[in-house]
């Protein structure tokens, strides 16, 4: 892989777009090193160049794949689990299992897989740190979206649970809660319908990939000792997952 220099090494998932990508840029400009990760890796090359970063393709739901991702980092100090999303919006009466098995396998599973084989190696970096997204979806349900907060929940429950099972250990753990961004994540819900997709920030100005990522950043570069558990963003005209305001 890419030399890193004296850089220390960050991974981050899911990293093709949206957040991710928004969140390599941020933590190359904060003196990462940055591992990008997502099944369209010529994405991940693009952004890798800009920042003297590495790309390496990898599918989170599929375990030899992360095998492959996971062995070529040689060390890491930061990885942030942020691959993701939902599919469908549906309620429970109709919800399709296909759907729900996507959003459990890449939301769920990804996390646990790529904590699980990351682990050992944050462990030796001597400080290091996980950060995932989750969303404001692991905080309460709203109607027709089970699957999808069905999935954040157990995502953040997995998440949390390090925080106890790490003490003692020289690894940070912090939870990004997310409200509305405007990225791609309805364009993948609504399987590639426009209308629909841009339907979600109407009358609404959402948060950008840049201002979670600058929050994600932030938590990162804080001084070893102090851990920001939860951070809970949102915009202004939303008030949760089922209440926002909207001009139009
Ligand atoms: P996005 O633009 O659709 O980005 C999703 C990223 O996940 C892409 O880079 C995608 O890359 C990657 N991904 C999906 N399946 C994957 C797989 N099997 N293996 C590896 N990577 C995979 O949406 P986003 O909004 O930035 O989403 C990022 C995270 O934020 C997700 O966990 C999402 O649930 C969470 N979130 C989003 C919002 C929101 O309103 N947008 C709010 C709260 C939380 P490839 O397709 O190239 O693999």
């Amino acid at each position: 892989m890419a030399s890193a220099n004296d850089r220390p090494t960050a991974v981050v998932t899911g990293a093709s777009s949206g957040i991710g990508a928004s969140t390599a840029r941020a933590l190359g400009a904060a003196g990462f090193h940055v591992v990008l990760g997502a099944r369209r890796v010529e994405k991940c090359e693009e952004i890798a160049k800009e920042i003297d970063g590495t790309a390496i393709a990898l599918d989170v739901t599929d375990a030899d794949s992360v095998a492959a991702f996971t062995g070529a980092v040689p060390e890491v100090k930061l990885l942030v689990n942020n691959a993701g999303g939902a599919k469908g919006l549906a309620p429970v009466a109709e919800a399709d299992e296909d759907d729900w098995r996507w959003m459990w396998e890449t939301n769920v599973m990804g996390t646990l897989r790529l904590t699980k084989a990351l682990l050992p190696k944050l462990d030796a970096s001597g400080d290091g740190h996980i950060i995932t997204v989750t969303s404001i979806a692991a905080l309460e349900p709203y109607d027709n979206g089970a699957g999808y907060t069905g999935a954040k929940h157990a995502q953040a429950m997995l998440h949390r649970t390090l925080r106890g099972e790490l003490l003692g250990r020289p690894i940070r753990v912090t939870e990004i809660l997310p409200g509305m961004v405007e990225t791609d994540f309805s364009l993948v819900r609504f399987k590639g319908d426009e209308e629909r997709a841009a339907k979600v920030y109407q009358g609404i100005t959402p948060l950008t990939p840049d201002d979670v990522a600058e929050t994600i950043a932030f938590a990162a570069t804080r001084p070893s000792h102090v851990n920001l558990d939860q951070i809970v963003l949102k915009p202004r005209a939303q008030a949760s997952g089922s209440r926002a305001h909207r001009t139009n």
